[in-house]
């Protein structure tokens, strides 16, 4: 049995993965940490998830949370998932990072952590989604610029990120597939006279409302054509799901900063 510290445990990706943690057999939860402002610091982290209790107890101290842990699960804020790292690098515990938003010193900051202790991040821990980027990759390499590129996502109206870490890393991939960066290529607002779409431009949409799990769409428009990816998660369950398989993936790797493709064997 190996055991896993959750944090962000009291969030909506952290009460899955408890539930999903109570349904295994080779892993257990053995920390669990939520925000020094947090009401549920001292309850039962079963009893928040509505799982029926577990005896671990909601805590706001990372080096209590992860007492005893194999491997670290972190699914929070970018701002607190930096200096979780740093409390997971401290003690030697691998560490797979689900949230999402990280800035490009956050994300260096991750890459640097990597290289003292197996880290593996994710955008969205999704099988198809980890198969659409591979479909994507192949579409707009074939494809080229005479197709138009749109990315379309939606998701539920308490996301504080957009577009999605998701919506960037297929944005990211479409245009490392053309040979161009997204940092270019992008185009993430249109409004009033926006004149006509620039040749190679990757637009992006997005959509925040009620529940919505999380919805991406891939479009490729030419004259006469359309060609479209699509995923649509419709349980959050489905990413503890993968969370927990990257995590028993990280367990005994070399340190390296790791993704969903190496888990799943995708190019
Ligand atoms: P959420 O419901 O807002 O939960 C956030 C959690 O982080 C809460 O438990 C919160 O604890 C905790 N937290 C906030 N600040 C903290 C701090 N300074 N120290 C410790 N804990 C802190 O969010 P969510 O929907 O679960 O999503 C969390 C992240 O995962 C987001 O970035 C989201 O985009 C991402 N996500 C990724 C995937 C994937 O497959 N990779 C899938 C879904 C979501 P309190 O109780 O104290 O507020």
């Amino acid at each position: 049995m190996a055991n896993v510290a959750v944090f962000g445990v009291t969030g909506r990706m952290g009460r899955c993965l408890v539930r999903a943690l109570r349904e295994s057999e080779d892993l257990a939860l053995s920390g669990a940490l939520a925000s020094a402002g947090s009401a549920t610091l001292g309850r039962d982290a079963g009893d928040v998830a509505e799982a029926g209790p577990v005896g671990v107890t909601v805590t706001a101290d990372r080096t209590r949370a992860l007492e005893g842990a194999d491997v670290l699960v972190d699914f929070t804020l970018p701002s607190a998932t930096v200096a979780n790292l740093g409390a997971a690098a401290a003690r030697g515990v691998p560490a797979v990072i689900g949230t999402t938003g990280l800035d490009a010193a956050q994300q260096e900051a991750v890459r640097a952590f990597s290289r003292q202790l197996p880290v593996l991040i994710a955008p969205n821990m999704s099988l198809g989604v980890n198969l659409m980027f591979s479909l994507v990759a192949r579409s707009a390499a074939a494809l080229g610029d005479a197709y138009d590129i749109e990315i379309l996502e939606a998701h539920h109206r308490n996301k504080v990120d957009a577009p999605s870490g998701t919506a960037l890393r297929l944005g990211e991939i479409a245009a490392g597939a053309r040979g161009v960066t997204l940092a270019d290529a992008g185009i993430h607002a249109r409004a009033g006279n926006t004149g006509p779409r620039p040749r190679g431009g990757i637009g992006f949409a997005v959509l925040r409302g009620g529940d919505i799990v999380g919805e991406h769409r891939v479009l490729f428009a030419a004259a006469g054509e359309t060609f479209e990816i699509a995923h649509r998660a419709t349980d959050r369950m489905t990413f503890a799901y993968g969370a927990l398989t990257a995590a028993r993936w990280l367990l005994g790797r070399p340190p390296g900063l790791y993704g969903m493709a190496d888990v799943l064997g995708l190019e």
